[in-house]
């Protein structure tokens, strides 16, 4: 690793500790020639599925996607970003467990129901009253956006 100061080779871990529940590992560095300190976070490089729309195209898994539409549902509830993240840990561990290449998005809004349901009754409803009607987590994403545009009618 090299350093992001004066970029030289030799670093040295000074600590160590798992993150995101096991998922991530953030190290302290140090560098032996300036002794500047710096943080990298490691993850390992699983591949996620590809995601097969209802019109059968195929999108790569968009985590930023899922994370709005999840927060989006979870708008001024009790639930923390930290249990948020767990839950979106969960759904990525679900989809590698598939060892699949490629998976129905379908597959993903019925993780994000199952996750909600855990967390809030209020944001499962909101998401799963939406994302029934749609199928398809893009789908939802893109109604979501539209709805996010238009102004609010009295
Ligand atoms: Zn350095």
């Amino acid at each position: 690793m090299h350093c992001p100061f004066c970029g030289a080779n030799d670093t040295k871990v000074i600590d160590s500790r798992l993150v995101a529940e096991g998922e991530q590992v953030r190290r302290r560095r140090e560098c032996l020639a300036c002794g500047e300190r710096f943080t990298t976070f490691e993850t390992a490089e699983l591949v996620l599925p590809r995601l097969i729309k209802t019109d059968g195209s195929r999108q790569p898994f968009d985590e930023e996607k899922l994370r709005a539409g999840m927060l989006r549902a979870l708008e001024k509830r009790p639930v923390s970003l930290e249990r948020l993240e767990s839950s979106l840990v969960h759904i990525k561990h679900k989809l590698r467990a598939t060892g699949e290449r490629e998976v129905k998005s379908l597959v993903v809004g019925e993780l994000v129901m199952e996750e909600l349901q855990k967390l809030d009754e209020v944001a499962y409803i909101r998401f799963a009253s939406v994302y029934r009607r749609f199928q398809d987590l893009n789908e939802f994403r893109e109604e979501i956006d539209r709805l996010a545009r238009e102004p609010v009618k009295e």
